[in-house]
């Protein structure tokens, strides 16, 4: 926008001097002369700090948007290239693992983000000979497409190109406890058949709620021989451990050009310039940091972040992403563990000049800094890590198992589940439980997948609240199997930032995130809101936005909440406030469910039932909006099974119309879920 700001000047400047005024005085020159002096000053200095921020974006090789195949058909020897939509990091990383794999396979493959290519030059693909591409897809929310691989998304909706010669191959990531399982995998693979490419092999479908890392290996092993007999190729027997990036120590640094956590642009926590987002978050003060629940021995916590003179807007329903920071006390131990100077800068250089990415993480950085703002230290590695670890382990005994459990045989695969993920071994508790292991620390920061942003529903209405954005959110921490202490990263990153008492504030990288979780257009529309646990969050800001339509004299339709919690004295999350918006009739209708206060457990599903003929009048004769938000593996299905129920019993409709009337609802708009699992 600077740029179109700097045309308009100049514009007007050249028609000033189109118009004759052939009596200027002195005064007049000096003004004008101090003018476009002040003019070409600024536009050098503009220039100045574009250059800079262009070598920044160079060294992160954040974007080269809009990226023509051209450069990837006729400037690099590739044949195989991966393209990925990814939300949270896991389709980037397999992508980049299949990358890597090409190379077993005499092959030269390469990972890349859909939103940094013309997509639209798809079909020159095929002038390259012998070449595939790979979507490894992600589905995210209610089936759709994940942010970067929207753009793409459209285009194979609305192209009729010809990709006659183009092969490829589709791997999709999704999980079974969602509507719409696998729903842009199955588009991506069965639209670009129909558009005319090549399917070398099936359609891979991987499932998170059961064993993500599984299917995609279970896929690999087979997708390679397809692809090897498709293209008449043997695989080399090449080791596919690889270095991929080479270690840069920077002995003599000026620590002012080394990154301290920032997520795009050096420094950028220290200059804050707007707009913000997940390149480029906003460093927000908390304002408030409660605890909610009265007893029990959980921590439920209520935490305001300060958005003043950020320029963020946000609407009820959005989510709020924050950076967390890894806990420093397992970071240190890391360091002592594999005896390494955490504080060393050091940049992890990409040894294929080639390739966009040029870092793993932004760089020149410290081990330390990488460890606690940049990697996923806290969650269980995945095989291919272990793989390219065991190498490092001089016990043959350790060496074995690592590779066994990298391995895709059924011993493997089981080894893998109770020692890793049953037992929950973060990479400390493998370093620790493997005292032969020692890898160079850069190797396992190249193998560590990236830190990703927790999002949270956001719990106020900005028109309420303009200037802070609410969290509600419980604190994860429980004992392993192995007798440690798993912390979730994020929650108890949060719960300590304490406001103190000489007013001290910390603050949290955070950007919002835009939902289609929204409150009827109309008001007058009822409302009905289901939300247990912390899944009362988006309704906090829900209801603040009716009770602040009514003050605007609105025409406000019933409001009635649904929420569930273990006892009455212990997590009635909000009770003072929820009491209050009863009280004085903005929320008509408060029912809970208390699950453990009696003998027999009460959820709100239960209720839900009980007020059947309330509900039916007004989803089928009122036009009312249902809300679901909360767990999405159990109570998400069973209260859309009581809503089955309820259509059947009291409606009349058989089964399969009543699945349909929800159906149709949903596409309405009208049945909305903001379900975590
Ligand atoms: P919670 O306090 O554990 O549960 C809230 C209420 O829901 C309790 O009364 C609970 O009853 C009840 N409930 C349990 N199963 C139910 C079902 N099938 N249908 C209806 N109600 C049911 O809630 P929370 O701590 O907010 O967590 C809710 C869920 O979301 C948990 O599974 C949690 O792990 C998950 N969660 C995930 C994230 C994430 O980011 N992935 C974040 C927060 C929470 P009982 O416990 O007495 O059975």
């Amino acid at each position: 926008y600077g740029d179109g700001n700097i045309d308009g000047e100049s514009q007007l400047l050249s028609d000033e001097g189109q118009t004759p005024e052939p009596l200027l005085g002195s005064l007049d020159i000096f003004i004008f002369s101090l003018i476009a002096g002040l003019l070409i000053y600024w536009f050098l200095f503009r220039k100045k700090t574009d250059d800079s921020k262009d070598i920044i974006i160079q060294t992160l090789s954040i974007s080269n948007k809009g990226c023509s195949f051209e450069l990837f058909i006729h400037q690099s020897n590739r044949n195989v290239v991966v393209f990925y939509g990814s939300q949270t990091g896991t389709a980037e990383e397999f992508a980049n693992r299949l990358a890597k794999d090409a190379h077993r396979y005499g092959m030269k493959g390469m990972a890349a983000d859909p939103e940094e290519y013309d997509m639209s030059e798809l079909s020159r693909l095929k002038e390259i000979p012998n070449s595939m591409a790979v979507f490894c897809m992600a589905t995210y929310g209610e089936g759709d497409p994940t942010d970067n691989a929207q753009e793409f998304y459209d285009w194979m909706q609305g192209t009729d190109d010809d990709l006659e010669g183009v092969n490829f191959a589709v791997f999709g990531l999704g999980n079974k406890t969602y509507e719409h399982f696998n729903a842009t995998g199955k588009y991506t693979d069965k639209r670009l058949a129909e558009l005319g490419g090549k399917r070398v092999f099936d359609l891979g479908l991987g499932d998170d709620d059961s064993n993500l890392e599984e299917d995609f290996i279970s896929w690999k092993e087979q997708f390679w021989p397809a692809v090897c007999e498709f293209f008449g190729v043997e695989a080399t027997g090449e080791d596919s451990s690889i270095r991929q990036f080479e270690l840069v120590v920077h002995n003599d640094i000026n620590m002012n050009q080394v990154y301290t956590g920032e997520m795009g642009r050096l420094k950028s926590f220290q200059t804050q310039k707007p707009p913000f987002d997940s390149k480029n978050p906003f460093l927000a003060p908390v304002s408030v940091n409660r605890k909610l629940n009265k007893g029990g021995n959980r921590h439920l916590m209520h935490i305001e972040l300060d958005i003043m003179d950020s320029k963020i807007r946000y609407d009820a329903g959005d989510h709020v992403a924050v950076y967390p920071i890894n806990d420093a006390v397992v970071v240190s131990r890391i360091g002592e563990r594999l005896g390494v100077d955490l504080d060393t800068a050091i940049s992890l250089k990409n040894l294929d000049e080639e390739c966009n990415k040029k870092h793993p993480f932004p760089c020149p950085t410290t081990y330390r800094t990488a460890l606690s703002h940049y990697l996923d230290i806290n969650n269980k590695p995945r095989k291919n890590v272990l793989y390219d670890l065991a190498q490092y382990a001089s016990d043959p005994q350790e060496q074995e198992n690592m590779r066994k459990m990298a391995s895709a045989s059924p011993e493997g695969k089981a080894l893998y589940q109770s020692w890793v993920l049953d037992s929950e071994r973060n990479i400390l508790a493998i370093l620790e439980d493997l005292p032969s292991l020692n890898p160079p620390i850069d190797h396992l920061c190249e193998l560590l997948p990236r830190l990703q942003a927790r999002y949270y529903s956001i719990a106020s209405s900005s028109k309420v609240h303009p200037n802070s954005i609410h969290i509600c959110a419980v604190v994860i921490e429980y004992t392993t199997e192995t007798g440690r202490v798993y912390k979730g990263v994020a929650t108890n990153w949060l719960k300590n930032k304490e406001v103190t008492e000489n007013g001290h504030k910390h603050t949290v990288p955070m950007y919002v995130r835009r939902s289609q979780f929204r409150l009827p257009f109309k008001p007058s529309n009822p409302v009905i809101m289901i939300g247990p646990g912390t899944g009362i969050a988006p309704f906090m800001g829900f209801i603040q936005e009716r009770a602040w339509q009514k003050e605007q004299g609105k025409d406000v339709g019933e409001t009635i909440l649904y929420f569930g919690c273990r006892h009455k004295n212990e997590d009635f999350l909000y009770q003072q406030e929820l009491e209050e918006f009863e009280r004085v009739g903005v929320l008509t209708q408060l029912n809970i469910a208390f699950s453990r206060d009696q003998e027999r457990k009460i959820y709100v599903q239960h209720l839900l039932k009980k007020n059947k003929e309330q509900l039916w009048k007004l989803i089928h004769s009122n036009n009312a909006h249902i809300y679901v938000c909360g767990d999405a593996r159990n109570m998400a299905r069973d209260v859309h099974t009581a809503f089955y129920e309820i259509a059947e019993e009291v409606g009349g409709l058989t089964h399969t119309q009543a699945v349909d009337y929800f159906k149709k609802l949903m596409t309405k708009g009208r049945y909305s879920q903001d379900v975590w699992s």
